[in-house]
């Protein structure tokens, strides 16, 4: 299956925000500077920029799912719980008698406008094992932090001519395969290790490089970053 890189059309990317009420699918945020569109099939496996292979979610919320922190049949239900996508038909088309056109066979709740949303749990709990850094939450924040920080500058790094959009997916496989475990399962004591490895990653962009010589720092070390918490 070939990959997808078609940027997801305005039109679709409305009917996606209107399914999930303009707010993450998983912890309801709705600061719009923090949300995307996850492909439920990613583009790598070919998945499509159809709404129904879409889910809004917030940028933390979709490194979780990325991480398989949020597992796919988690992800699946909650596209399942939204309803039904509606899909307006462009005025012109009236003529034709129906112009609402109800797709996707999720919920049978739906009388055209009248959209009943069964949103079920709104959070979703991880239960990590014990001794994992996700069960710290200082250093699961740093490490999401850094993991955040790392995908800001690749995205960045695009701008300055690299070839494709870097994906969230992409660091948590890389970390995966090195550490054996996904990023929140990894053990505690492997902590620093592997923020030594993301800081590696993180200043090996071309926008880390560029700070560098810059003089601007690329990210807080762990403790500074716990004292900004707590300013
Ligand atoms: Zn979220």
């Amino acid at each position: 299956m070939p990959r997808n890189d078609k940027p997801i059309p305005r039109k679709t990317q409305k009917l996606v925000f209107q399914q999930a009420k303009s707010r993450c699918s998983f912890c309801d945020e709705s600061n719009v500077s923090l949300l995307e569109l996850h492909h439920i099939v990613s583009r790598a496996d070919g998945g499509s920029n159809d709404p129904h292979n879409l889910l809004l979610v917030c940028k933390n919320c979709h490194g979780l799912v990325e991480a398989g922190d949020i597992s796919l049949e988690e992800v699946m239900k909650k596209k399942q719980s939204l309803g039904a996508i509606i899909h307006q038909m462009p005025k012109r088309d009236e003529g034709k008698g129906n112009n609402v056109n109800i797709s996707g066979g999720v919920s049978s709740s739906i009388v055209a406008n009248n959209l009943t949303i069964n949103n079920g749990a709104k959070s979703t709990r991880i239960n990590y094992p014990k001794g994992a850094i996700g069960v710290n939450l200082d250093k699961k924040n740093y490490i999401q932090h850094l993991v955040k920080r790392y995908y800001d500058f690749r995205n960045a790094d695009s701008g300055y001519g690299a070839k494709r959009p870097f994906h969230y997916g992409v660091i948590h496989k890389n970390i995966e395969s090195k550490f054996k475990a996904k990023t929140y399962f990894i053990p505690e004591e492997r902590f620093e290790e592997l923020a030594t490895y993301l800081k590696g990653r993180i200043n090996a962009t071309i926008q880390g490089k560029r700070n560098k010589s810059n003089g601007v720092k690329n990210y807080s070390t762990f403790e500074e970053y716990l004292d900004e918490l707590n300013s």
